[in-house]
């Protein structure tokens, strides 16, 4: 039977933009929809990925939407919802701040996460020196914020898994394989792709970038910023290579934290503020995709299917259209699928 992933539209009104998108009411008709409500029994302790985006943005994930999760994830009643639950990323390899425990929980705070905030705990789950806070909870909700990704065609439920809940040790080990180039003739010498390299691997010769590969981990952010699409992979055969990893590391990640708890995880994709996110979208006119909505569904294979089904039908043509990028999650999917992540075969039931 086809696993059912949830949608709530905003009607693809390109205006959001300029006024703040509410998905509280959305998101939490959503966790109802998942049958998430109360599963876990009183003052149960969830923890909730949510991401912080770069400094000076506003957070990926709103905070206000991340606690009405937690209030909805909460028993009727509760004299406390927030009590248990916490709000959590891990240390990052693309982004400058969310790279070290202690700047990352002051960019938090700064966003309006933790108790000052929307009154629930942040966490940087692999801190040094501290226990696995995912060891002791509940169940896990992933609020994934839908950009383009440069490695996977965009980034969801299945990256924010494999990816996202990897420590920042494993993070490397994931990209080793790709080694990202310039295309000199198109490089027009702006040197973002060398302020956002966390590894100093990009150097500026007679106005052209260079990419060092010895210091290169692979990251992919230089083709995030790059807004004439200027830097691709090496060898374009290392990304099925990067996405079948990314699937085992997935298994690994919802097997340690919801293995135990069949049932205790919700996936959440954010199609909303994802123009702005990326260089190579805004790049030579691509196209734009608007505030889409949320899609959830306990499947995180679905509920990928779902997410870039729906843009290449909003699109009326491939995901590079939207993204900038010739990569499709293809491989992802299909390993993920292999691996009995869950399934590609889905139902719409818009909410
Ligand atoms: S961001 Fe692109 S255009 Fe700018 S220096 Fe880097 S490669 Fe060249
Ligand atoms: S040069 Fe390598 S390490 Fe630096 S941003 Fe690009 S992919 Fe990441």
């Amino acid at each position: 039977m086809a696993t059912e992933v949830f949608f709530h539209s905003l009607e693809n009104v390109l205006e959001h933009e300029l006024t703040p998108v509410d998905l509280r009411p959305g998101l939490t008709e959503l966790v109802a929809r998942l049958g998430l409500s109360g599963v876990a029994g009183p003052n149960s302790r969830w923890g909730l990925k949510v991401q912080l985006g770069a400094q000076g943005l506003p957070p990926s994930v709103d905070p206000a939407w991340a606690r009405a999760v937690a209030d909805a994830l909460a028993v009727p009643g509760d004299a406390d919802p927030a009590r248990g639950s916490f709000c959590f990323d891990t240390l990052s390899i693309t982004t400058g701040g969310l790279d070290k425990a202690d700047t990352h929980l002051g960019m938090a705070e700064v966003k309006g996460y933790g108790a000052a905030g929307n009154g629930l705990s942040y966490l940087v789950a692999d801190a040094p020196g501290q226990d696995d806070p995912l060891a002791r909870v509940a169940g896990i909700c992933l609020l994934s914020p839908v950009r383009p990704h440069p490695h996977a065609g965009f980034h969801g439920a299945l990256t924010n898994l494999g990816v996202g809940l990897t420590d920042r040790p494993g993070k490397l080990l994931l990209h080793e394989d790709i080694r990202p180039v310039v295309n000199t003739p198109l490089c027009a010498g702006c040197g973002s792709c060398m302020t956002v390299c966390l590894f100093d691997a990009i150097t500026l010769n007679a106005g052209r970038a260079f990419i060092d590969h010895e210091k290169c981990t692979g990251c992919g952010e230089c083709m995030n910023v790059c807004f004439m699409a200027g830097i691709s992979p090496e060898e374009a055969a290392c990304i099925p290579v990067f996405q079948k990893k990314v699937a085992a590391a997935a298994l690994t990640a919802r097997d340690a934290v919801a293995g135990a708890k069949p049932g205790r995880a919700g996936f959440f994709n954010l199609l909303v503020r994802q123009d702005r996110r990326s260089g190579v979208a805004r790049a030579r006119g691509r196209e734009r995709l608007g505030d889409v909505g949320v899609l959830a569904s306990r499947d995180p294979v679905a509920l990928d299917q779902a997410t870039w089904d729906l843009i290449v039908n909003r699109m009326d043509g491939p995901l590079a259209n939207w993204s900038g990028f010739m990569q499709e999650p293809g491989p992802l999917l299909e390993r993920a699928q292999e691996l009995e992540l869950g399934s590609r075969g889905y139902r719409l039931v818009e909410v």
